[in-house]
């Protein structure tokens, strides 16, 4: 068994809250440099960065999972990691479509930027990202099953945006069989109010918007090997 010290919840410049200097390779050398051996970065409604965080996570010497934040038509974020890179583009592409675009077009010009591995900016997304998605929170964990990933609400015990707050309780009906609690929570407390929570997987990520907030090797998890299905069947607790 190896430990890999994870942080799995990471946005980049693609993500309109990140940090400019959030880009591909500024991500893999902080969190190599941080101790860090399995990241994954998981933008807003897209995974259009993976394409170049993965090879600039091979250079630097860490393992690194495609990702995305999702939010569901509910505003809840969910975690998806995939195993592979193809379907979590596909994925993207899904989202993308599902986008609840509002009806005005921002008068603020927003940048979403879309970057190769060297951190040369390759292009700007013009959907608004920041926009929910048509997807209930019962569909999403088959949905991301169906393109080889795992669904995992965010940051669930966050005041905004999570499944906690926003439906004040997790039905096993959804399926999902990891949560993803914040780096202060009180995990007993958690489960002391939420007792249908006991039994489930837990993970603690940074949701970094900047460099600086990515995290230190604190959180790991234990694999035989480090293909991306043992990973997450680590993750999960589930084949
Ligand atoms: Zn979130
Ligand atoms: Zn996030």
């Amino acid at each position: 068994m190896m430990k890999l010290y994870y942080d799995l919840h990471i946005h980049s410049c693609l993500s309109l809250c990140a940090e400019d200097d959030m880009t591909p390779s500024n991500i893999a050398n902080m969190s190599a440099v941080a101790g860090l051996s399995l990241i994954a970065v998981s933008d807003h409604q897209s995974a259009l960065n993976c394409p170049a965080i993965l090879p600039a996570c091979k250079r630097a010497g860490i393992l690194a999972l495609p990702g995305m934040e999702l939010c569901t038509r509910e505003e809840v974020h969910v975690l998806c990691l995939f195993e592979e890179l193809d379907g979590a583009i596909k994925c993207s592409d899904y989202v993308r479509n599902r986008l609840i675009q509002p009806k005005k077009k921002a008068a603020i010009q927003i940048r979403q930027t879309i970057m190769d591995c060297f951190d040369n900016p390759i292009g700007e997304e013009t959907a608004y990202l920041g926009a929910a998605a048509d997807i209930g929170i019962y569909e999403v964990s088959m949905l991301i099953n169906s393109f080889g990933g795992v669904a995992i609400p965010a940051h669930i015990d966050r005041s905004s945006y999570s499944l906690l707050t926003n439906l004040a309780f997790y039905d096993p009906e959804m399926n999902f069989h990891a949560i993803e609690i914040t780096k202060d929570c009180d995990k007993e407390k958690l489960i002391l109010e939420h007792p249908e929570l006991a039994g489930m997987r837990f993970i603690q990520n940074s949701d970094a918007h900047s460099l600086e907030a990515i995290s230190d090797p604190i959180h790991y998890i234990e694999v035989d090997d480090v293909q991306p299905r043992s990973i997450l069947r680590a993750i999960t607790g589930k084949n």
